[in-house]
């Protein structure tokens, strides 16, 4: 102490030039000098903190562990920074208390142990790191909201997207639908042109020819041509058929009509009309002992699927041949077989078969549209039936289909 107050003028020359505060405490934790900054900081008059304990500049409830803090720290006597990592506190002679950082020196004069303390009054740097925290949670909190914002612009962003997906979708659904109602106008005027031209030509002809067989003995002429008239006639006629059926089933106008029908008459019909078209030496074998088959269906799709299964194997068979209609029962369903001795169908198109429009390479010098199969696999579908075949080109096709239907094996 004495030291001190010998060297004070020294002590102060030197201390007054520091701005930070330094307080030199004895080891006994005696304060034993301070400089004006230490005084102002603590808010005390020059030289009335001397001789006083440590401990007035440190806040009640740290003097414990102060206490031992400074007895390690003497014993140890090292240079250090206090407080790095943890907040320090001193207390002012009003009581108030304040943010510190402490720098410890100790050192020896006269085999005497002191530390010299050198404070500094972080209150404004505090502040300073409290407002740049609170800054920091104010920006966390608006990055937060920012990001929320933008998931909730991502999710709306994202839902616009699937309307837009879907209503681009319908946009082109209704695009392929004019395209393929277009195609089937181009088909069918192309149609008209080509198609029509060769039966219109042979109606005209006969037409012209009857004209001519005046006597009453060429009846069996004027008979021969007026059979193909009603032939050529029948031909358009289905063709047209079918091309109503296309725009039906295109539409979803396709009206279903059950009701309860013996077999025969069905097949009887058919087979009436297919006997017109035979080729010269070509027989149908149909079963003649059906009369007693009632079923429920719609009859008109039956006769459509038959007739043209039946008119394909006699158009695409050669002279002299047997077509044979095959009736069965399996399962609750109805099976029809229509087999042919005819051209058959190449293996490399067989996949192709039931494409509207698609006709195969060996067909084509018989005429034809490409659109009955197409139809007929379309209803039987619709109606929970269906349609496959095998064929051997060259040797023949056998098509066969099957329907769901209630059956009644019985006369009525
Ligand atoms: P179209 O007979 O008017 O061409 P379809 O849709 O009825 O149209 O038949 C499509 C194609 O399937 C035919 O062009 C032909 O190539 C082939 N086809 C259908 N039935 C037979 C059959 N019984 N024998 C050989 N080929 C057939």
């Amino acid at each position: 102490m004495k030291v001190f107050e010998k060297q004070s003028n020294v002590f102060r020359i030197l201390s007054e030039a520091v701005s930070e505060g330094i307080v030199v405490v004895n080891k006994d934790q005696i304060i034993v000098a301070t400089n004006g900054s230490a005084d102002e900081i603590f808010g005390y008059d020059t030289k009335e903190l001397l001789g006083k304990s440590l401990n007035v500049l440190i806040p009640q409830k740290y003097h414990h562990s102060h206490k031992d803090h400074f007895e390690g720290f003497v014993t140890h006597s090292e240079k250090r920074n206090m407080g790095r990592g943890r907040d320090l506190f001193g207390v002012r002679k009003d009581g108030t208390e304040f943010p510190v950082e402490a720098g410890l020196n100790p050192f020896t004069i006269y085999d005497n142990d002191y530390v010299m303390a050198l404070i500094i009054d972080i209150t404004q740097r505090k502040e300073h790191e409290q407002k740049i925290k609170e800054l920091n949670t104010q920006l966390e909190h608006k990055i937060e909201e920012r990001t929320e914002e933008l998931h909730h612009t991502i999710k709306e962003l994202k839902e616009e997207v699937k309307l837009r997906q879907e209503a681009e979708a319908k946009m082109k659904e209704s695009l392929k639908k004019e395209r393929d109602l277009n195609e089937l106008k181009t088909k069918f005027l192309s149609l008209v042109s080509h198609e029509f031209k060769t039966p219109l030509g042979g109606i005209l002809t006969s037409a012209t020819l009857i004209g001519k067989y005046t006597k009453e003995e060429q009846q069996l002429k004027r008979d021969k041509h007026l059979d193909t008239i009603k032939n050529k006639v029948k031909y358009l006629d289905n063709i047209l058929n079918d091309f109503l059926s296309i725009e039906r089933l295109e539409t979803g106008k396709v009206n279903y009509k059950f009701s309860h029908f013996p077999l025969s008459k069905v097949i009887n019909e058919v087979v009436y009309n297919a006997n017109m078209l035979l080729k010269d030496g070509q027989r149908i074998n149909y079963p003649i002992d059906i009369d007693d088959y009632m079923v429920e269906f719609d009859e008109k799709i039956i006769e459509l699927v038959l007739s043209n299964l039946i008119h394909n194997a006699v158009k695409y068979s050669g002279e002299n041949t047997v077509i044979d209609l095959q009736v069965s029962f399996e399962n609750e369903m109805l099976a029809f077989r229509i087999i042919d001795q005819g051209i058959g169908i190449p293996e490399k198109e067989q996949q192709f078969i039931f494409k509207r429009y698609f006709r195969a390479e060996n067909a084509l010098l018989d005429q034809g549209t490409g659109i009955g199969l197409n139809i007929v696999k379309s209803h039987l579908e619709n109606l929970g039936g269906s349609i496959t075949f095998t064929s051997k080109e060259g040797q023949g096709s056998t098509f066969i289909v099957k329907i769901p239907i209630i059956t009644n094996h019985g006369k009525q």
